[in-house]
């Protein structure tokens, strides 16, 4: 069993930490605390484009939602997917920063675009079941701070943080899906990554804490979101005094995160802070900790790289998945990228039980992947695409642009 002051010492311990510097390179203050409240809320009631895609959709999902705006792309399902990684609100913005206006025109972006959000999880079990013409996207939000998610004091998610703009964005649009956001959690850092740091821990009863952090993780699990360890408080593991101390930044990290979890829920995905392996790599796969207990992170989510392969790809690897830090302008290169050049987009042919390419991806095919789901080679270059049906998106040019790395 997780044992509470024993972390909350370590924590203490570690004041040099201060995992905010450390996360966000010390590029400034700006924990969204609600500064943008008046743009967001016009920007989460403003009506969404999506009825003439929608309606040109034949079916619906497994999941009995509409199927919302898709592209007319042939499948690829050897293509790359984004795993957007995401930090902290406020202005202005930088590499670790967001405003939350513009992580509301992200999400509205990607949906009218045909992207649609999965879990870490979904992704490593292949299980990704999303409309025709439609390309996963991993929205993974790192370090648990208050701009993400935070209780209002009647116990509401305070709409203007990420997850009460991602639930109202869907309440609007079901049509996003039933995929969610993955948040890599520090159990044990200080205020305000507390746990989405509501207060400094001094400053709310310990049950009144404990409650709120309880309250989230149930509406994290309920809503189809994925919780994922990111160490006990952002501590660099390559400064880990020895191969034990990496270890029990990990392990006992994900035991303080699943004291607050159903007793069956298994943390698959975490995530190297900063990007930084432990000195002996393989750790960050699988370790012991406390007597032997163990831990095993069957994804480990590095910081940087730029859009991933998935898992039936030759070059799938889920010890070692690249992400795509959403730093100024750089989604909207990579959509606008994708949009002249889809040639590298995963994107669905609708059936999870197949997996459909182009010819010019075969090489790439992992037959040992596929799991009993049926390769399926497509004709037609990717290339020469049809733009977005969904009509938000102009169409493209097919040639000239470059490919998505
Ligand atoms: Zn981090």
């Amino acid at each position: 069993m997780m044992n509470r002051s024993e972390w909350a010492q370590k924590a203490a311990a570690a004041a040099l930490l201060v995992l905010l510097a450390a996360c966000g390179g010390g590029d400034g203050k700006g924990e969204g605390d609600g500064e943008q409240a008046n743009d967001s809320a016009t920007a989460a009631a403003a009506p969404g484009d999506t009825g003439a895609a929608s309606g040109a959709q034949p079916g619906q999902t497994a999941n009995n939602l509409p199927a919302g705006p898709t592209t007319q792309l042939p499948p690829n399902e050897l293509g790359r997917i984004m795993v957007l990684e995401y930090h902290r609100t406020g202005s202005p913005e930088g590499e670790f920063v967001r405003t939350l206006e513009n992580f509301r025109k992200d999400i509205r972006t990607l949906y009218e675009a045909g992207y649609r959000p999965v879990t870490m999880r979904q992704v490593l079990e292949g299980n990704i079941d999303i409309p025709r013409g439609t390309t996963p996207v991993v929205f993974t939000m790192d370090d648990a701070t208050r701009g993400q998610f935070y209780l209002t004091a009647n116990g509401e998610v305070d709409p203007n943080t990420m997850m009460g703009s991602w639930m109202s964005f869907k309440r609007e649009n079901p049509g996003w899906g039933p995929g969610g956001m993955v948040w890599c959690i520090l159990p044990a850092a200080s205020h305000p990554s507390n746990f989405f740091g509501e207060t400094k821990d001094r400053d709310t009863p310990r049950e009144q804490r404990e409650a709120n952090i309880r309250k989230k993780m149930e509406m994290i699990v309920r809503d189809g979101h994925e919780v994922c360890n990111h160490t006990l408080y952002h501590a660099r593991l390559d400064r880990a005094a020895n191969d034990q101390q990496a270890q029990d930044w990990i392990g006992i990290g994900e035991d303080s995160i699943k004291a607050y979890l159903p007793q069956d829920y298994d943390i698959v995905t975490f995530a190297l802070p900063l990007g930084m392996w432990p000195r002996n790599k393989p750790l960050a796969w699988a370790g012991t900790y406390r007597n032997g207990k163990r831990y095993e992170n069957k994804v480990v989510l590095e910081v940087s790289g730029g859009p991933s392969v998935t898992p039936w790809d030759t070059r799938w690897d889920p010890h070692s998945v690249d992400r795509f830090i959403v730093g100024p302008g750089q989604l909207e290169r990579q959509l606008q990228r994708w949009e002249q050049d889809p040639t590298n987009r995963y994107v669905s042919d609708g059936d999870p039980r197949t997996i459909s390419y182009p010819a010019t991806m075969a090489q790439y095919l992992n037959r040992s992947a596929l799991g009993g789901r049926t390769p399926r080679e497509v004709a037609g270059a990717p290339a020469a695409a049809a733009p977005a049906a969904g009509g938000a998106q102009p169409a493209a040019p097919a040639a000239g642009g470059t490919t998505g790395r």
